[in-house]
């Protein structure tokens, strides 16, 4: 007999856990953890949970990291139907690992999910698949300063099938990479290269999508940034107006201290950017989510309305812009103060150095 939780109405997931016999050994990983790049290494185990159309989530399981077998004919390997979130792990003073804000990981993928025809993975067991990944990988959490546990949910479409509709068997994980601070040697301004040619998102399409698609449609214009020498590209909706970067959300600060941040259906929601403007809300700054067209953005750094632009996401959580360079134009962008300190007190909150008011932690350990 199946206990169903009184809660959530959900089965309990107990997770079958295969340790990992060729583990990494501790002071491996505390070289590992001395100065870690973003997704290259990664923790001994990963989460596994298995969907079909008839037996529903199922088989949840924590096992050894390694290769995913996969048919070749798996529909994700043609036709992309692909989901992922990202979501860090905090080390705080007393040991103690938190992430944060994880419901709003858990509503997103299922936001993700729904677009891209995949099955919704209730957010009680999104919760408890990071909980029990840190259950036996919790070691790999850095304890260093701007240090932290990269998880990398993701789902996809395993079925053996190569006739265009939704899969019927779907697999879901989560994988996790130590990460250390984003900008070595504190943050400075990202230029971004203005995609002129190539747009990321459409009306209609999956722009609000968590989903490898939208990544892929970015790399050539993020390609393209590179080659102008820029560290980021942002894109335009079809009608000229500011959407994002090509995995960040873009924030405009007014010189009446109002913030802006362009608001569309093709946009992905960042759950960073939701914060930093609750934060600013908090200090009694206003802010908006509306249209903002590139001639807006131009003439607003030209006027001196505009007085700071950044960009936020969970990676890099805010990086400054200090430029915006486009096929015929080169526009140094002002640099204010608001930006780096909603940054710092966004990672005091995460980091447990200030306190948690909108309760955004969640304890994952113990
Ligand atoms: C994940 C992502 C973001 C940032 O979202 P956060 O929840 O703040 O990490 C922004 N844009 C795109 C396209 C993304 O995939």
């Amino acid at each position: 007999m199946t206990l169903i939780d009184t809660e959530t109405g959900l089965p309990p997931l107990e997770f079958a856990v295969t340790k990992n016999l060729a583990a990494t050994s501790a002071a491996q990983r505390e070289e590992l953890l001395r100065d870690p790049v973003f997704g290259t290494a990664f923790t001994d185990h990963m989460v596994d949970i298995c969907w079909s159309v008839g037996g529903g989530w199922h088989r949840p399981r924590v096992q050894p990291y390694g290769p995913i077998a996969l048919d070749p004919a798996a529909a994700v390997l043609h036709y992309g139907q692909e989901i992922f979130e990202g979501i860090k792990a905090y080390r705080h003073e007393d040991g103690s690992i938190h992430t944060f804000r994880p419901r709003q990981n858990g509503l997103r993928l299922q936001r993700s999910a729904r677009r891209l025809a995949l099955p919704e993975l209730p957010v009680e067991y999104f919760i408890e698949s990071l909980k029990a990944l840190i259950s036996v990988d919790g070691a790999w959490v850095p304890a260093a300063a701007d240090q932290s546990l990269y998880l990398r949910p993701f789902m996809f479409a395993k079925e053996a099938f190569l006739g265009v509709r939704p899969a019927n068997k779907v697999n879901y994980y989560v994988i996790a990479s130590p990460v250390g601070p984003y900008f070595k040697g504190g943050a400075k301004p990202v230029s971004i290269w203005l995609s002129e040619d190539y747009a990321r998102a459409g009306k209609g399409g999956t722009g609000a999508a968590k989903t490898g698609g939208n990544y892929a449609a970015s790399l050539l214009p993020q390609a393209e940034a590179y080659e102008e020498g820029c560290d980021q590209v942002v894109f335009l909706d079809q009608d000229g107006n500011v959407e994002e970067l090509g995995g960040m959300n873009i924030v405009f600060v007014y010189k009446d201290g109002t913030l802006v941040t362009p608001q569309s259906d093709s946009i992905l929601e960042g759950i960073t950017r939701d914060s930093l403007l609750q934060l600013a809300a908090d200090r009694g700054h206003k802010v908006v989510g509306r249209n903002v067209s590139l001639s807006e953005w131009r003439e607003g750094v030209a006027s001196g309305d505009i007085v700071e632009v950044f960009a936020c996401g969970t990676a890099a959580v805010v990086a400054p812009i200090g430029l915006l360079k486009g096929k015929s134009f080169f526009d140094e962008q002002p640099l204010g103060p608001l930006a780096m300190s909603l940054r710092e007190e966004l990672t005091d909150i995460q980091y447990g150095r200030r306190e948690d008011t909108h309760d955004w932690l969640l304890r994952l350990d113990g």
